[in-house]
């Protein structure tokens, strides 16, 4: 038995030294062919259809020449695309390698596949095809190898496959539930400085989305503001409007009532005695439109209260861009369920020219206490989002009131 086992061992020896020199990279095979496979924990409360599209986004940003990913409709969904990147090997020369990417998302993992591996040699003079790697893999493997290229060739394969495993890994990594889902609702047909705002507030809310994991949504069909579609968010937005028909306002009335979250800019909290919502008037503090300036101008803001998270990182007074201010009557700060957060200084009196706003204690950002609900009066014309001071208050609004 012993002798057996020896023998063993020294017959192995020259076979492992052998192969250390040649330093064989672990290409996987599967039937045949060159098959990567590896798998990904998905993090629970992830869809579906959120692990597809990281997974197409993914694919996006790992291969920006190729043709984009497609989704497999079948019965199991699968993320197929064609990858492709470069090797480069011996001086001047380089290697285009080409393959099929799958990705499969399943219960709690999902399954990336990397396959049909075809090499293509870029060689000064010689003009080459696409042929299966496999052909090249067997005759190196088999101690034959065609060129000098090979092992980098394959080195490069293996190397490469793995640094798109890692780089996907990171991507499934980030794909957490999202920490909330908005839906920001504008109008398109008011005045133009307010659509310009809507614009401006949603390419911001959008980038600071996919920074902060949070979804938002965006529609100028109001008809989304009922009750099914309301369902699938925590927090509204109205960025230029408030909704006119008896059917939105009673959602929305619903879904505040429901413990939704409201965050409305500017034109969204008007209201005089054509809007017939007194619901709406109660919601903002008893606050009704009064007066306004104009032309829209910059501001000295007085922060109320620096420790509260939406107005946390301002100071104690700043200058807001250019905007109309609204003055309210009633007063929201009247109503003992109301906080007031910033106000406009009355330094700024008489603030405006055809429209001039001369006195009163005029409140700029309120929420009211009985809801989860902000308004800033900001959000007329283009300047709003141009103050980086200001822009964190519109960061942490839309965070505070997304908190679940
Ligand atoms: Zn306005």
């Amino acid at each position: 038995m012993l002798k057996k086992l020896l023998f063993a061992v020294l017959i192995s020896m020259p076979f492992i030294s052998s192969a250390q020199e040649n330093k064989l990279p672990p290409i996987p095979m599967r039937e045949h062919i060159v098959y990567y496979e590896k798998f990904y924990h998905i993090k629970a409360g992830l869809s579906k259809q959120q692990v597809i599209n990281n997974a197409m986004q993914w694919f996006k940003e790992a291969f920006p020449t190729q043709p984009a990913a497609v989704l497999n409709k079948g019965e199991q969904p699968a993320v197929n695309g064609m990858g492709l990147f470069k090797v480069n090997t011996t001086a001047g020369n380089y290697y285009w390698l080409r393959f099929k990417v799958s990705m499969i998302p399943g219960d709690g993992v999902l399954t990336f596949r990397v396959y049909n591996v075809y090499e293509k040699p870029i060689e000064k003079g010689i003009t080459n095809e696409f042929s299966k790697i496999e052909y090249r893999w067997w005759d190196y493997r088999n101690g034959k190898p065609w060129s000098a290229d090979d092992k980098p060739l394959f080195n490069g394969l293996d190397s490469g496959v793995n640094a798109l495993s890692v780089s996907l890994e990171k991507k499934i990594g980030k794909l957490q539930a999202p920490r909330f889902r908005a839906l920001a609702l504008y109008s398109t047909n008011v005045e133009a400085d307010h659509v310009d705002f809507a614009y401006d507030a949603i390419k911001f809310y959008s980038k600071l989305a996919a920074e902060k994991g949070f979804v938002i949504d965006t529609t100028s069909n109001w008809e989304k503001l009922n009750d099914d579609n309301l369902k699938n968010y925590q927090l509204v937005i109205w960025l230029n409007e408030f909704p006119h028909n008896e059917a939105e306002r009673r959602s929305f009335e619903k879904f505040m009532g429901n413990g939704g979250a409201w965050l409305g800019f500017h034109v969204s909290g008007y209201n005089d005695k054509d809007t017939h919502w007194p619901w709406f008037v109660d919601f903002m503090g008893g606050a009704v439109f009064y007066n306004n300036n104009w032309p829209p101008l910059p501001a000295k803001m007085i922060v109320d209260d620096n420790k509260h998270p939406v107005t946390k990182d301002l100071p104690k007074t700043y200058t807001a861009p250019i905007n109309e201010w609204y003055g309210w009557k009633p007063n929201p700060r009247d109503n003992k369920d109301v906080k007031v957060l910033v106000t406009l200084a009355t330094s700024n009196y008489p603030l405006g020219k055809k429209d001039v706003i001369r006195d009163g204690d005029i409140p700029v950002v309120w929420t009211n206490t009985k809801y989860k609900m902000l308004y800033m009066n900001m959000g007329h014309g283009d300047m709003n989002l141009t103050s980086a001071l200001q822009n964190k208050m519109f960061v942490d609004a839309i965070l505070w009131l997304g908190k679940k």
